[in-house]
């Protein structure tokens, strides 16, 4: 009998139980999921410089509450905490989709009603995906959520251009896509995985590029809203994670 024992979540991932220390179920998976926090934080921090909308903060919290969901699920592999993982990712979703709609004038009018909508989706949702554990549908409404934010993210770029926007979404396109490879080897090749020398921990580095793909989408959006609402174009500073800053030429003077 082990410390967390019985297993109730629906997945156990591929990185081996209790191998480094006997009260976290998976250790190396619990660490890396503290990036969200990270990310989360560092956020609201670059939004404090800005005149940031409340869902932009809203967004940058829920990362927050993903990434302390994420470490109690993989530390106890516990249904109810593989819950607060799973159904936060949703509300930053809900958000990010929320918060590139009202950039549209007629959006923007009407937000209440898409406030409403998405109060009522992520209601429903909750109660769809706690009654019982479909992990197919989960993922599935994840696919169509997150694709329909990237649809919105590339129809933005494409029409209010800067170099911080396009380096932003390149950024994100490239964390998403390492991070989503790297879930999927973890998840389909975890017998040839495990049988290396030392185990990668992809589902690890998963968390850690989808950390910084949650950033760099947040802080692509700053820069859209800011060119868009201000007709300012941001400059990029920082180091690995790169934010806007806000001593902008005016793009009226260009
Ligand atoms: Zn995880």
């Amino acid at each position: 009998m082990r410390y967390w024992d019985p297993i109730t979540s629906s997945i156990d991932w591929c990185e081996a139980n209790y191998e480094v220390s006997e009260y976290i179920v998976e250790f190396w998976n619990t660490v890396t999921s503290f990036a969200l926090v990270v990310v989360g934080v560092y956020g609201l921090w670059v939004l404090r410089s800005f005149e940031s909308r409340f869902v932009e903060n809203l967004i940058a919290f829920f990362f927050i509450v993903v990434g302390v969901g994420s470490a109690a699920f993989h530390a106890t592999l516990k249904y109810e905490y593989q819950l607060w993982d799973e159904i936060p990712m949703f509300w930053v979703i809900s958000g990010a989709i929320y918060a590139y709609m009202v950039l549209f004038d007629y959006w923007w009018e009407k937000r209440i009603y898409l406030q409403w909508f998405f109060i009522i989706y992520n209601i429903v949702w909750y109660f769809v995906h706690s009654s019982n554990a479909f992990t197919v549908f989960f993922q599935a409404n994840f696919f169509v959520l997150n694709t329909v934010m990237i649809v919105l993210m590339f129809y933005f770029h494409q029409k209010y251009k800067t170099k911080s926007s396009t380096m932003m979404i390149s950024l994100y396109i490239f964390a998403i896509l390492s991070a989503f490879s790297l879930w999927l080897v973890d998840k389909l090749m975890c017998e040839h995985v495990s049988q290396l020398p030392v185990n990668p921990q992809f589902h690890g580095w998963w968390h850690v590029l989808v950390a910084s793909s949650a950033h760099y989408s947040l802080m692509f959006e700053l820069v859209i809203r800011h060119t868009i609402q201000q007709n300012r174009m941001l400059e990029i500073a920082g180091g690995l994670l790169k934010y806007p800053i806000n001593n902008s030429e005016d793009l009226h003077s260009q």
